[in-house]
């Protein structure tokens, strides 16, 4: 993994959580100050675009992709259809992962507006 430094969340990235969140309907209040502490701890290293959260000077669970999905959103590129991940992990935000439909897929980022998102919450 290296020595990563934590860093804001980008623009895009920024714009693709506060999407996954609205999709949350009336159970994304309840996520929106820990998605405005949230900060990056991790990038996917293959290029894909997924990020992982971590939330400094907090008690701070494990980051990652988690067993909870709490958003999952579709937007094609190039004809190819990609998913979006938003993953919790013990009742934090722990990952937004980007899943290309194949390992050689060209590495794209969602734009938050073309994200179709499936109705959610998916977690419990
Ligand atoms: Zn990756």
């Amino acid at each position: 993994m290296g020595s990563f430094h934590p860093r804001p969340l980008a623009h895009r990235e920024r714009a693709l959580l506060d999407g996954a969140l609205e999709s949350l309907g009336p159970d994304a209040p309840r996520w929106r100050d820990q998605a405005a502490r949230a900060v990056v701890v991790r990038v996917c290293e293959c290029g894909c675009g997924t990020i992982d959260f971590g939330y400094p000077g907090e008690e701070n669970p494990g980051v990652g992709a988690g067993v909870t999905v709490l958003a999952d959103g579709i937007y094609e590129e190039g004809g190819l259809p990609f998913d979006v991940l938003l993953f919790a992990m013990e009742g934090r935000l722990s990952s937004l992962e980007i899943v290309p439909p194949a390992r050689d897929s060209p590495k794209t980022y969602p734009e938050s507006g073309r994200v179709k998102w499936l109705p959610g919450p998916h977690g419990t």
